[in-house]
């Protein structure tokens, strides 16, 4: 049995699905009208409505405050003057020591993720976030990854609301109902420790809620893809056929990748099925997994600060992401605290 509400066609105030019906199509109300006689008007309507309020809400960009100085005892990455990253050894499978170093480098980079996201609150801002990793980071005797990575100014990514990821820490405050992704890597060891999440800011509604929750669901539908054989395109598959069952976007213009002694090595995870990502996984392989799942399009825009990473419809995106090391069982998470 199916139980379907039946609302007043016209009834503005209605939120449409995702997906919208064909005009030919059964409306969605469940009135068994077609769409274009039953909610098509309605939906046009409400979805310039959104469209206004979104525009008017939107995340703008704020001051950036002057960069951070790392101390000298602190071991840097090559980028760390030049904004210029090496291209590293191409090699994707580690040894055994480089694995080690890469187990506390993930550990540290969860340690730093899970202070900061317990420090968001409405009120602080996102350059408030920045100190505080930047701080932690330093504590834990590593060099935060972002700062100057290809001149990116700021120790940590902070990426609110539409923003999909790359967002520059700046002087905007926290509000209430706000999600914010925080992206933390850190540089200790020689190599690299890469992880994210998204928190919601005060009491978010449920819509938000559902992202966030559904988008951690894809990451960990990803990792269970991964097993030594099995072809790369099995993870976005399992990201995608997730997300699909929401109406969810999955953004197709970042990927997850290497990592070890290069921040970003060229092997390349993308986060929907690629029929042309035929790589074997194999035993060593050190990767992220960081799904960008949004609310409405997977269509992104980048801001005049060539970093800002933004949806084309304005509607709120979530990330989280993980390091993760193949072993002959499947694999490891090695962004997890021990
Ligand atoms: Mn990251
Ligand atoms: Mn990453």
């Amino acid at each position: 049995m199916t139980l379907t509400t039946t609302p007043a066609p016209g009834a503005a105030s209605l939120r449409p699905p995702n997906k919208l019906p064909k005009p030919n199509d059964a409306c969605w109300c469940g009135s068994g009208k077609k769409y274009k006689k039953c909610h098509q008007e309605a939906d046009a309507e409400f979805i310039k409505d959104e469209r206004k309020r979104l525009e008017a809400n939107r995340v703008r960009p704020g001051r950036v405050s002057p960069m951070r100085t790392v101390p000298e005892s602190i071991p840097k990455p090559d980028y760390w003057q030049t904004g210029q990253p090496s291209r590293g050894t191409g090699r994707n499978v580690r040894t055994p020591e480089e694995i080690e170093r890469m187990r506390a480098a993930g550990a540290a980079a969860a340690r730093i993720l899970k202070l900061a996201g317990a420090f968001v609150k409405p009120g602080i801002s996102t350059d408030d976030i920045d100190a505080y990793v930047h701080e932690l980071t330093i504590k834990e005797g590593g060099y935060p990854s972002p700062l100057n990575y290809r001149g990116f100014p700021k120790s940590v990514c902070t990426s609110v609301n539409e923003v999909i990821c790359h967002g520059i820490p700046d002087d905007r405050k926290l509000l209430d109902g706000d999600i914010v992704n925080l992206d933390v890597t850190i540089f200790i060891g020689g190599v690299h420790g890469d992880c994210n999440a998204t928190f919601g800011v005060g009491t978010i509604d449920e819509e938000s809620t559902q992202l966030i929750r559904v988008t951690h669901e894809c990451l960990m539908k990803g990792i269970e893809a991964v097993k030594p054989g099995r072809p790369i395109s099995d993870i976005g598959r399992n990201i995608e056929q997730h997300a699909d069952k929401y109406g969810y976007g999955v953004v197709r213009a970042y990927c997850g990748h290497g990592i070890s002694e290069t921040f970003h090595a060229p092997l390349q995870i993308p986060h929907y099925f690629d029929a042309r990502s035929t790589t074997k996984m194999e035993v060593g392989m050190t990767f992220t997994i960081e799904p960008m799942i949004a609310l409405g399009t997977w269509e992104e825009t980048t801001w005049d600060d060539e970093w800002t990473a933004v949806t084309k419809d304005l509607k709120r995106t979530a990330q989280f992401e993980h390091t993760i090391l193949v072993t002959e069982a499947g694999c490891d998470i090695l962004t997890l605290e021990p």
